[in-house]
């Protein structure tokens, strides 16, 4: 596996204005340290414990995304130094992202994560859910998050048709939603989506953060 290699691939695909993710999740330190020394500073954790331990060893000018499913109760691990998470999946979790990043004084950056694929087993909210979270008006109150756009995985499918259709559905409802909600915040302008599978109609469709791993860094060994 060429890490430097395969990123500069990536990287060159990217149009203005969409960044990349690189998703690090289960892969050492010293691929990390490859990546960051092809120019990269933007990675993808999903889990709590190895994020912050990865923090705590690696330069300090990385940007550490969370990208997992995040359980309250390790929420105040992560709201030190995180710069963006992307699983925003109920009020609940908002609420107490809000609570925590206040403890140490920081706005919290975030996205919302909506529910596109057809599997069950991902998390997120519905449109209609979202839409109802939103109508309640309560996040206005909240001082210690930023609302900075939507997050959505697709099916994990061959059918680029069906990837197109569930992206194109998130894409819409981000204008749905900025038009609105944020139409006078200059922060709410991300929309989190594709894979290393899916990257590219992800792209066609608008996505302006990318997160791609095993392209880049080979199989996760679970
Ligand atoms: C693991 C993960 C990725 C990266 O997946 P690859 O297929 O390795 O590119 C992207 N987004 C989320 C939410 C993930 O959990």
């Amino acid at each position: 596996m060429n890490i430097t290699e395969n990123l500069k691939q990536v990287l060159n695909e990217l149009p203005e204005g969409v960044r990349l993710v690189a998703v690090s999740k289960f892969h050492p330190n010293k691929a990390i340290e490859e990546a960051y020394r092809a120019g990269q500073r933007v990675f993808g954790e999903s889990k709590v414990q190895e994020m912050t331990a990865k923090h705590e060893s690696l330069p300090k000018d990385i940007e550490w995304h969370f990208i997992g499913h995040l359980q309250t109760n390790k929420i105040k691990y992560i709201v030190p130094y995180v710069a963006l998470i992307h699983g925003i999946d109920s009020y609940k979790l908002l609420a107490e992202v809000d609570k925590q990043a206040g403890k140490v004084g920081r706005t919290v950056n975030c996205l919302l994560q909506l529910h596109i694929a057809r599997e069950e087993t991902k998390f997120g909210f519905s449109f209609d859910e979202c839409r109802e979270m939103l109508a309640s008006g309560e996040w206005k109150l909240f001082q210690n998050i930023r609302i900075c756009g939507l997050m959505g995985m697709a099916t994990n499918t061959d059918n680029a048709e069906q990837i197109k259709t569930e992206f194109c559905s998130l894409r819409n409802f981000f204008r749905e939603v900025k038009d609105k909600w944020f139409s006078e915040s200059e922060a709410f302008k991300e929309l989190s989506m594709g894979m290393s599978h899916d990257y590219r109609e992800a792209i066609a469709t608008g996505s302006t953060l990318i997160r791609v791993g095993s392209k880049i860094f080979g199989d996760r060994n679970y």
